[in-house]
């Protein structure tokens, strides 16, 4: 099936900020052109929608009788349920909500019985909490291919309990082929566990299909920005471990010398819960479940691969990759600008012309550094995506690199900012010129 790309408006969903009005330096404003969903993604209709009927039953979770506390605590339950669709996860897999990726991944590391098997191309928050916990690191080569002999060569040389892997690298959107690495994996006596942070906004899993044994992540990625991320995973090394965090909610019984912890998901959950952020995060996973997942591939093909093509053919712009034969890539394009700091153009599309993109090193060092760069750009696209803002930043790059930019900027303390800055900062009525509540 094929999805047809509209030129001014995304084909597939609402996102909260899809009509904001942005201030620009020379004065006047513009439609802000999102080119950040790698980072946080703005709120689906459907997210805020449940959010809005949630609000008035909001109570404590799992301890109160009152009516709204039971509301709460069902929605809150049945949030794990959302997930467990959405992730096509297998019986034995048990949904904990967390905070976020990294949350997930502390948690899971202080839970695994062994050695961990990473990469050199992960995102901080899949390469430092397996420090602690024996960390192995294989070094990705050029292609798929040889990347994937190493790895075994490693799960081979020694026992690992984990194999820790990005779904989609935040850096390049390339994918990883993951039902063959779980294969691997459990051949070599490992489990599996995958970051899904970028992924699981723009592809659709199965757990059960693939043999995924643990993966994570973030609501704010995955169109829920309310705080809340998941680790879903096998129960029995949850159930082992010690709990995440020690308190209230996480045990059964608790003693003046001995207390009895509650298995997993409660174990790792103590704390009030975060119900408005599970709420939010079940209707996210509602709402892409309802999305054919083929049309939603097309439709981020389709505008990456236009982006791709527009950038390329500026001169100075270098596309990175990690891979020469990486099977998929998510709406994620990174770039570099022979002749400009990434920060300088990052802050050029934003003062000049309304759109938002990341610079940087996107904590991703070692990956950066691989690629030999101490910065980038990165523009990433999502539902609110349209290609109407695709042609908007290559226009402004292509104008860039034409005429220079119509402002100056300067750098302090490594970030770049037009001077003089004469945006008002504020979160109500920036555009409208409203007397600015500064921020900072
Ligand atoms: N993993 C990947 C691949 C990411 O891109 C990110 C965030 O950018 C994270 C993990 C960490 O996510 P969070 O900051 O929501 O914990």
């Amino acid at each position: 099936m094929t999805a047809v790309v509209d030129q001014t408006c995304s084909v597939f969903a609402r996102v909260s900020g899809d009509d904001l009005r942005v201030p620009l330096v020379q004065g006047g404003t513009t439609t802000y052109a999102n080119f950040d969903y790698a980072a946080s993604a703005p709120a689906l209709a459907q997210v805020t929608d449940r959010v809005q009927q949630l609000l008035p039953y909001y109570a404590s979770v799992h301890r109160g009788a009152g009516y709204a506390s039971r509301i709460s605590t069902e929605c809150y339950e049945a949030a794990r349920g959302s997930v467990t669709r959405f992730l096509d996860a297998a019986d034995d897999q048990v949904v904990v909500f967390t905070r976020n990726t990294t949350d997930s991944l502390n948690l899971l590391a202080a839970c695994v019985p062994g050695d961990t098997v990473v990469l050199d191309i992960e995102h901080h928050a899949n390469f430092l909490p397996w420090t602690r916990h024996g960390r192995r690191v294989v070094r990705a080569a050029a292609t798929v291919g040889e990347t994937i002999r190493q790895l075994i060569a490693e799960l081979c040389s020694r026992p690992a309990a984990l194999l820790a892997v990005t779904g989609a690298s935040n850096v390049t959107g390339e994918v990883l082929p993951l039902e063959r690495l779980a294969t691997i994996a459990h051949q070599c006596g490992a489990r599996i566990l995958v970051d899904a942070a970028q992924l699981a906004p723009h592809r659709r899993i199965s757990l059960r299909d693939t043999g995924i044994d643990y993966l994570a992540f973030s609501g704010h990625k995955l169109y829920a920005p309310f705080g809340a991320g998941v680790l879903v995973g096998r129960r029995d090394w949850l159930d082992a471990a010690e709990p995440y965090l020690a308190g209230g909610g996480a045990v059964r019984e608790v003693g003046v010398t001995r207390t009895e912890w509650a298995p997993a998901p409660q174990r790792h959950e103590a704390g009030s819960p975060n119900v408005l952020g599970a709420a939010a995060l079940a209707a996210a996973c509602d709402a892409l479940c309802a999305i054919d997942p083929e049309s939603l591939a097309t439709h981020e093909h389709l505008l990456a691969d236009r982006l791709r093509t527009g950038l390329s053919a500026i001169p100075g712009v270098n596309l990175l990759r990690i891979w020469d034969d990486s099977p998929d890539s998510v709406g994620i394009v990174a770039f570099t600008l022979d002749g400009f700091a990434p920060g300088q153009v990052a802050a050029y599309l934003s003062a000049e012309h309304g759109i938002g993109i990341r610079d940087g090193r996107f904590c991703a060092h070692p990956l950066l550094a691989r690629l030999g760069l101490d910065g980038a750009l990165r523009a990433s696209i999502g539902l609110g995506t349209s290609s109407a803002d695709v042609d908007r930043l290559i226009e402004a790059i292509a104008t860039l690199v034409a005429n220079g930019a119509s402002w100056n900027y300067a750098c302090t303390d490594g970030l770049w900012n037009p001077t003089p800055e004469t945006r008002p900062f504020t979160s109500t009525n920036a555009a409208d010129g409203a007397a600015p509540c500064v921020i900072g």
